[in-house]
């Protein structure tokens, strides 16, 4: 089963999705490709990065289960097509390419996980030291985000404590597994 983890920038999405990998570890993490180069402190497999040429080719050979332009710096994403026998799979991506993904899938579960406020979001791009312009854009599109994300999701989970939102989001997932006999 595929379970898509969304919402917008500075919600805290990764942080929720490695406390949900030590609750459940059932579930293996997609990593992603992607364009944009490394922050000066993200772990070297955060994704595996390529340049454009790179990514391209495996867009070409139709490598990707889905793949976006992220419209707040214009840098390619993509999610590589899972191995057959991959089991139940996380996917941590922007709400464009889990629409994708659930065009692709329709079992596939969307969890959209929102930020108590604003200012939230805001606190928390500061904090990871990306620069103003980058804050301002990633901050609209999340706006836009959070706006689409409640009408598209399958659940929608507050991050207003990391451990009580992956609890949520680990008993989503743990019911959708087994849902109950209602016979
Ligand atoms: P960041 O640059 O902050 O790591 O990621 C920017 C956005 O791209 C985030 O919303 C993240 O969830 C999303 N993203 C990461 N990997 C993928 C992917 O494989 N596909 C898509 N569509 N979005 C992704």
């Amino acid at each position: 089963m595929i379970f898509v983890i969304s919402g917008p920038a500075g919600v805290g999405k990764g942080t929720v999705v490695a406390r949900l990998l030590t609750l459940d570890p059932e579930l293996r993490l997609s990593r992603s490709w992607t364009t944009r180069p490394r922050r000066p402190r993200e772990p070297a497999d955060a994704y595996v990065f390529v340049d454009r040429k790179q990514f391209q080719s495996r867009l070409a050979a139709q490598g990707f289960l889905e793949w976006n332009e992220f419209a707040a710096n214009g840098q390619l994403y993509g999610t590589p097509v899972p191995e057959a026998g991959d089991g139940d799979l996380l996917l941590e991506i922007e709400l464009n390419g889990a629409e994708q993904v659930k065009a692709a899938d329709p079992g596939a579960v969307l969890i959209f996980i929102t930020a108590p406020s604003r200012e939230a979001r805001e606190a928390r791009l500061r904090h990871r030291g990306d620069d103003e312009p980058s804050i301002a854009r990633r901050l609209a599109v999340g706006d836009e985000e959070e706006a689409l994300g409640a009408g598209l999701a399958d659940h929608l989970v507050v991050n207003d404590d990391v451990d009580r939102a992956a609890r949520e989001v680990a008993g989503i997932i743990a019911a959708r597994r087994n849902p109950p006999n209602l016979e």
